[in-house]
């Protein structure tokens, strides 16, 4: 299919990422995004070799390795501080990084540059109202009365996605894990070229994200999942490291900002039927919202993108698009879903321990194979 009207509803990850490859298939694309501001928080998130073998295929890897900062190793520690282990990874093709680490805020500002640099129009503070699938097209009215009409409907809007309600009633909603988890950014120490992974009831990770910023992570269960004011929320991150390794402490102790902290409780949901209904066809998050535990949500929204625009370059309707890019994009994203889930569960006392390590060894390889 051909110089299709495409609107895509939500301006995140696989929002963006959908609109810069069907730009560059010669697409017209509108996004629409909620926010206003279209602002983002502004901890980092790690990407592996696979998420930027998918930035090749979308012409952004060069801005990717600019904007982020590449490292190859992951290390272990216990919980009295003392390092166990220093596992090398292997990246998916040569000359890529394993891993990348990157600013919220750098990747928001990369994709959604290039995808308005691609043509992309982006309009902001808009939800949609009514979406109106005659079979021939979409019609669509937004929030500010304004209208529409495409040929095909892309709904990339995260986890809590309103689209998935009303176009696939009968699908999974997302469920709370039991366990959140907490953020905040530190300058970056020098000799920090690792992904550094804290073991313990608390688990406490830190990821270098540029040349001069890292962030921490630490997951705690919070079997009642309460909400937490911003106000006293530095006081409450430093008191869940209580008990941590020395050198987690010392970083502890310069937690100050309430506004710094990032708190949010860790969710799932894996959508087991189709991903489409007529010419509308749903993505990343609003289909499989993953714990972050093997750090791949992105990039599964990303390779979703990838697909998505190859699929609809191959196709001669929207259902054999859609089908063929559900069929192709399942499994993997299940497979993320769940091994998350159970290293989440493992973690709280609600699964069997899982083997971190051996786990992100199997992810690895499973993610290398081609998408
Ligand atoms: C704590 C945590 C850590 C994570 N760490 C990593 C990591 O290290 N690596 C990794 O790859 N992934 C990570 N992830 C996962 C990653 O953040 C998500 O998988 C990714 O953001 C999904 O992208 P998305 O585009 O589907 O949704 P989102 O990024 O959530 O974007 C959805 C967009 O849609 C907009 N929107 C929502 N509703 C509407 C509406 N009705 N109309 C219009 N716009 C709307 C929202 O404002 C938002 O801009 C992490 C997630 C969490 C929670």
């Amino acid at each position: 299919m051909d110089n299709l009207r495409i609107l895509i509803i939500g301006g995140g990850i696989g929002g963006l990422t959908s609109a810069i490859a069907l730009c560059r298939d010669g697409h017209a694309v509108t996004v629409i995004e909620r926010d206003p501001t279209w602002s983002v928080y502004g901890v980092g998130i790690i990407q592996q070799s696979n998420v930027l073998r998918a930035a090749q295929a979308l012409g952004i890897l060069e801005g990717y390795l600019a904007a982020g900062v590449g490292f190859d190793a992951v290390e272990i520690f216990i919980p009295s501080g003392h390092k166990v282990a220093r596992v090398p990874g292997h990246p998916v093709a040569p000359g890529l990084p394993v891993n990348l680490g990157i600013g919220r805020p750098a990747l928001h500002a990369l994709l959604g540059d290039t995808a308005i640099a691609a043509g992309a129009e982006v309009r902001l503070g808009l939800t949609a109202q009514i979406l109106d699938d005659t079979g021939a097209a979409v019609n669509a009215t937004f929030s500010d009365g304004s209208h529409g009409t495409w040929d095909l409907v892309i709904a990339a809007d995260g986890v809590h996605s309103t689209t998935r309600t009303r176009v696939l009633p009968e699908a999974q909603a997302p469920e709370f894990t039991g366990q959140s988890v907490w953020r905040y950014n530190f300058p970056r120490p020098a000799d920090l070229d690792a992904l550094q992974v804290y073991n313990g009831p608390t688990g406490v990770g830190l990821v270098p994200i540029s040349e001069s910023l890292m962030y921490m992570y630490v997951t705690t269960p919070e079997p009642d999942n309460p909400r937490y004011p911003t106000e006293g929320l530095a006081a409450r991150m430093r008191a869940k490291l209580a008990g941590t390794a020395p050198a987690i402490q010392a970083l502890a102790d310069t937690i100050t900002d309430d506004h710094g902290v990032v708190y949010r409780p860790l969710e799932v949901n894996l959508v087991t039927g189709p991903w489409h209904k007529g010419r509308v066809v749903l993505l990343g998050d609003a289909v499989h919202a993953t714990t972050p535990h093997l750090g791949q949500g992105a990039g599964m929204a990303i390779e979703d993108s990838v697909v998505l625009a190859q699929e609809i370059a191959a196709a001669d309707t929207p259902e054999q698009a859609f089908a063929a890019y559900r069929d192709r994009r399942f499994e993997r994203c299940r497979y993320i879903v769940e091994k998350s889930l159970a290293i989440c569960h493992g973690q709280i006392g609600k699964g069997p321990p899982v083997d971190n390590a051996a786990a992100t060894a199997e992810m690895f390889d499973v993610v290398a194979q081609p998408i």
